[in-house]
């Protein structure tokens, strides 16, 4: 088995995650020249150790040549330092010794904060144990649903197994606390659920969980969308995605659909075109959106006018249970039949950002907008949906 630290996170969130991750194809890896007999700093080098069969991969940033042995970098985007970082640092300095370097530190960086890991070694008995455990595990293990679910690539997967077994697991806002007290009510499947009584539902977890657990186990048992209430009025307007950058706290790239036309603006680069689009459109303008900050940043921007911005997300939720688990743009609108054109997520769309900077590729460019296409395509199918179900329809 060939572990890197990305397959340690996946097994610790969930060890199906880790399992069926697995069986993707990986890029392939390659050791380059033995570090013991470079003597100068390297960047991203690539590190095999063994431990109990398992050959260990480390890959961190950097790696420094110090008087008596090597100091470790891992760089971050993130503006402070975060716990998890400790685990990563000492799995990294694991793996070289297990390779027979010396580690003289480990150091973890970003532009606000840096944080020397003295103590990395007192986590090295969590990380074998970790590493036992993967080791030990079944090809197939169980679903362990939580709100890490929601950005997974196996969610459908996971969603079939649920079903077959009619697990209440399935039902969006059921972890694995509520399950237990739904337990000890005697709710154990989808079925009971369906047929508990919404009143007591109600009362344990407020009025509208009550009554969307039930709803959401009936949406699953009859595989369909169940309508709570028909949406009102969703005239014609602009659909709006905005790309983030955290690093930086600032946006990278306006995308907004009108009628099917797909305009956008690289944020920085043109951000004077962007502010004389907002100040082309017609007073009384109407925004949509999916989840997001989109609302605030738009109404920021566009200050002597009255539009209106509207949360595709938020009406979706209150007047439609899908029979999904999670209620992300991307479900949903694979659930309504929308085909994406890439298979990146939030945190790639942020590293091809850095390497169009870096780069200007063309090609890494048009990916870039394909995901932001994408994603307000994908908002206006939803938006479609709801609309063909309105009660001005
Ligand atoms: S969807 Fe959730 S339970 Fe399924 S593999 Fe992904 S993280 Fe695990």
């Amino acid at each position: 088995m060939i572990v890197d630290y990305r397959d340690l996170e996946n097994f610790m969130m969930c060890p199906r995650k880790f399992c069926l991750s697995r069986e993707l194809e990986r890029p392939h890896l390659s050791v380059p020249e033995n570090l013991l007999f470079v003597g100068f700093s390297l960047e991203s080098p690539v590190i095999e150790g063994e431990f109990e069969g398992i050959r260990l991969i480390s890959k961190p940033d950097l790696v420094v040549k110090e008087r008596d042995g090597w100091k470790i970098v891992l760089k971050k985007r993130a503006k402070k330092f975060k716990e998890k970082y400790a685990l990563e640092a000492a799995y990294h300095a694991f793996v070289f010794t297990r390779a027979g370097l010396i580690v003289e530190g480990v150091e973890v960086l970003s532009d606000s904060f840096s944080r020397r890991m003295e103590n990395w070694r007192n986590l090295v008995p969590i990380i074998e144990n970790i590493l036992l455990e993967m080791v030990r595990i079944s090809e197939d293990p169980d679903p362990k649903v939580g709100r890490h679910c929601r950005y997974c690539d196996f969610l459908e997967e996971c969603e079939k197994r649920l079903l077959e077994r009619k697990s209440i697991l399935l039902v969006n806002g059921i972890g694995e606390e509520t399950r237990r007290i739904l337990r000890r009510m005697g709710i154990e499947t989808l079925e009971d659920l369906s047929n508990a009584d919404q009143r007591v539902l109600e009362k344990i977890f407020g009025r509208e969980k009550g009554k969307r657990f039930i709803l959401a186990a009936r949406a699953f048992l009859e595989n369909r969308v169940i309508m709570i209430e028909p949406p009102g009025d969703l005239p014609e307007g602009i659909v709006v995605d905005i790309e983030y950058y955290p690093t930086e706290e600032r946006d990278f790239l306006y995308g907004f659909l009108m009628g099917d036309e797909y305009r956008y603006f690289l944020f920085e680069e043109e951000k004077d075109e962007l502010a004389e689009f907002l100040d082309s459109l017609d007073n009384g303008v109407r925004f949509y959106h999916y989840h997001g900050p989109e609302r605030r940043k738009i109404l920021r921007m566009v200050e002597n006018k009255k539009i209106t911005l509207l949360d595709v997300f938020s009406i979706l939720r209150r007047h439609f249970v899908f029979p999904v688990m999670s209620y992300s743009l991307k479900r949903i609108a694979r659930y309504l039949g929308y085909k994406w054109r890439t298979s990146l997520n939030g945190y790639e769309i942020i590293s091809l950002y850095e390497n169009w900077r870096r780069t200007k590729n063309e090609e890494i460019l048009k990916q870039m907008l394909l995901y932001n296409e994408d994603d307000v395509r994908a908002t206006k199918r939803v938006l479609d949906f709801m609309r063909s179900h309105s009660s001005f329809s």
